[in-house]
């Protein structure tokens, strides 16, 4: 099979599942977008995703969106979620049109002095153990968090998270759903969720994710970050 077939292939096996999780959580496939996260794949397997009609992808560092983003035509949206360093910022605004992963409110701030109102998910820490840390706010800090943020000129547009690991992400992503829905309360406008990888986006959608980040479902195995 040629790449491009393999890549369809995976993608309508994708679509078919969304579409399960959908019907199966009562939600309209609409609610959602697909991010397809091209990190470590060539840009040619992200044109083959451009010509299948994927428009939303994601990357996890500058020096690969950087480079791929002026190869794709401009109606594509690029989502930056990996772990933010600030001497990369001035960089990261500048392909992508979200970042999923702001945990800091200094990189917060200088996110809003090079790209006032750019479009931001702040990214919440589910991990309840010592374990392994994969970046975001900690749920008890996350009001707080989000009440300095009203002071920075950021389209803050609502929560990304990852689940940990051996954990049931359905508890995960439960937890995120309540925390959520108990932000909306506060502030109505923050509508997007953020969650759900190739291993866990059923478990994502039954729980309320608008953006669902998945890699290695639709493009096979990783090749290893150099
Ligand atoms: C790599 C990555 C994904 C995609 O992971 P897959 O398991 O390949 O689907 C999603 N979100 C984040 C934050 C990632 O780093």
């Amino acid at each position: 099979m040629n790449r491009r077939d393999e890549i369809a292939a995976n993608l309508a096996e994708v679509e078919r599942a969304i579409a399960n999780a959908c019907a199966e959580a009562s939600r309209s496939r609409d609610e959602i977008t697909l991010i397809a996260v091209t990190k470590t794949f060539p840009v040619e397997d992200v044109q083959i995703l451009y010509d299948l009609g994927i428009r939303n992808f994601g990357e996890n560092r500058d020096q690969e969106g950087s480079a791929k983003a002026p190869a794709l035509p401009s109606d594509v949206i690029w989502h930056f979620q990996g772990h933010i360093q600030s001497k990369k910022i001035k960089s990261i605004v500048q392909w992508a049109q979200w970042i999923h992963s702001v945990d800091d409110l200094e990189h917060a701030k200088k996110i809003a002095e090079r790209s006032p109102g750019h479009r931001v998910l702040v990214q919440v820490d589910l991990e309840k153990s010592s374990g392994e840390k994969r970046g975001g706010v900690q749920l008890p800090d996350l009001p707080t968090f989000i009440q300095n943020l009203g002071n920075v000129d950021l389209d803050l547009r609502g929560l990304m998270s990852v689940a940990p690991l051996g954990i049931n992400p359905s508890d995960a992503f439960l937890d995120l759903e309540r925390v959520f829905q108990e932000m909306r309360r506060a502030y109505p406008a923050l509508t997007n969720l953020s969650a759900g990888m190739s291993g866990d986006f059923v478990e994502a959608i039954a729980h309320g994710a608008t953006h669902i980040r998945i890699g290695s479902s639709i493009l096979g195995k990783r090749p290893p970050l150099i």
